[in-house]
């Protein structure tokens, strides 16, 4: 079997069947890091030890005849800012270069409870803030497709790490996109769920009203079987959701007839490349095919999503990240006299550029001359999102929209103008401000083979119906089936093959 081409839905079964032991499943896995990740760059930190110690300890589990657990032996990448107990935790800055967390985040504790095998934690931009995973404070990550360009961002290392094979799930985290965006420019799955349906104890906050953790993976089925393993009320989550939830793999029946399926016309813009909005009308054809019904619907509000999202989260950010201060955890800067100006130095220090920047944005917004002007008018921004998405979904199952107007661009190409980048989450941020679920699937390719995403929308916990459309399309089309040809930028064998 080729590792990267395994599905977690795939491989369970047979580490139960016992045709493969969890040891040689996560040894091959460790085996393609090393071959390609100084290529890829997706991983801050492998946790090769810990993970072989863990797999060896779930094999005699089994051999002694104790039944294995949901996700017994699956390993898994961590976005790396996401607290895992004993294993650092760096959100890519500066601030936490040295931070290990004595605490799981809930989504880890559950994954660990059943079974799963944490193998690293990816690369991101700093504190989630950006899309293409150059403002990581470590390094860029590389789109395993083409390593001149970027894997999106912000969970950029997450995405590089499924679709290269060197896991086989991953978890990300969508405040605007972060999740959908690099799932789409790497060519998997990659949910954003309903807010609060995930519990974000343990997510090092960057906009709290709309983080999220979500699953990245190969297939819709493997995004089903994730989310049903982290998802459900978490007492220590504030707004965690308390309603029962389905079993999301029973709601995979590839049959959508009937569905009404609504197209924003906002999401068709001028901004939208040709390539990409080709390949969104194929997928609209498809879905048609399907039986399903699709129709034309106007969500006026969305011209201003891009803009209110960018004043909210970088308030919420301004406030979230008042708690880095060099006094209680992270870096302090050395050489000062006194406590205001250690403050301020490690502050200076430790963070990067971008971060910067949407402290300063999100602190002006927030100042009593502006409040109301900025902060006040995007919040009056949101609510119409959320009353225009609640309209259109009276008359609509489902709604899609291409994931992102353009296909991964080349790296530095958008690093000097962050304008430039923001546009790059124009589809993406509407969910957000909404509480939605929204997912991406892969919808077809460029000419230069770098993979289109498809956006599905959903009502607030209809999280069933967005992945029984995303699971129709998915079996009905090749795209997921297609993977980067790794091997070319190694010389040693890329531990492509198994022995199964
Ligand atoms: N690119 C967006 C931003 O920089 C979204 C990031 C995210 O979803 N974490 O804010």
């Amino acid at each position: 079997m080729r590792l990267n081409e395994l599905k977690a839905h795939e491989l369970l079964p047979m580490i139960r069947r016992k045709e493969v032991s969890v040891e040689e499943v996560v040894a091959a896995i460790l085996h393609r890091i090393s071959a390609i990740d100084s290529k890829i760059r997706a991983y801050i930190t492998v946790a090769g030890e810990e993970a072989l110690k863990k797999a060896k300890e779930a094999d005699a589990r089994l051999a002694g005849g104790e039944p294995a657990r949901p996700l017994e032996g699956l390993p898994v990448a961590i976005k790396d800012n996401i607290c895992t107990q004993g294993l650092r935790t760096t959100a890519a800055s500066r601030f936490l270069e040295g931070f290990t967390p004595f605490y799981d985040a809930t989504v880890v504790e559950r994954l660990k409870d059943k079974g799963a095998i944490i193998i690293g934690k990816t690369n991101l931009d700093e504190f989630a803030m950006g899309s293409s995973t150059e403002n990581s404070a470590m390094f860029p990550t590389r789109n395993p497709w083409d390593l001149k360009r970027v894997p999106g961002g912000s969970s950029g290392g997450s995405a590089a790490s499924v679709i290269a094979g060197e896991a086989v799930c991953a978890l990300g985290s969508d405040t605007g996109g972060s999740i959908r965006q690099p799932a789409s420019f790497c060519g998997i799955v990659g949910l954003k769920p309903s807010y609060g349906l995930v519990s974000r104890y343990g997510l090092i906050g960057y906009a709290s009203s709309m983080d999220h953790i979500g699953p990245m993976t190969r297939d819709v089925r493997d995004c089903a079987l994730i989310l049903g393993a982290i998802a459900g009320y978490d007492s220590k989550d504030s707004q965690s959701y308390p309603g029962e939830l389905p079993d999301y793999t029973e709601c995979l029946v590839p049959d959508i007839k009937g569905m009404k399926v609504g197209v924003p016309k906002e999401y068709l813009d001028e901004g939208l490349s040709g390539t990409v909005r080709d390949a969104f009308m194929k997928a609209l054809d498809k879905l048609e095919e399907l039986g399903a019904k699709v129709v034309e619907v106007s969500m006026p509000s969305l011209k201003h999503s891009l803009a209110a999202y960018y004043v909210i989260s970088s308030a919420e950010a301004s406030s979230n990240l008042a708690r880095f201060d060099g006094v209680r955890y992270g870096y302090r800067a050395t050489g000062s006299d006194d406590s205001m100006t250690m403050m301020a130095m490690s502050r200076g220090e430790g963070f990067g550029p971008e971060v910067k920047r949407r402290i300063v944005l999100g602190t002006y917004v927030l100042s009593a001359e502006n409040y109301d002007k900025y902060f006040g008018e995007a919040l009056r921004v949101r609510s119409l999102v959320t009353r225009d998405f609640r309209e259109v979904f009276e008359v609509c199952d489902c709604l899609v929209g291409p994931t992102s107007p353009t296909v991964a661009f080349e790296a530095g190409e958008k690093t000097r103008d962050p304008l430039e980048m923001y546009l790059s989450d124009v589809y993406t941020v509407p969910p957000n401000l909404a509480g939605i679920p929204g997912v991406s699937i892969p919808c077809g390719f460029d000419e230069e083979g770098m993979p289109i995403g498809l956006q599905i929308m959903a009502r607030q916990y209809n999280e069933e119906a967005l992945l029984r459309a995303a699971y129709a399309f998915e079996q009905a089309t090749e795209f997921h089936k297609r993977n980067p040809e790794i091997e070319k930028y190694t010389k040693e064998p890329a531990g492509g093959e198994m022995s199964v």
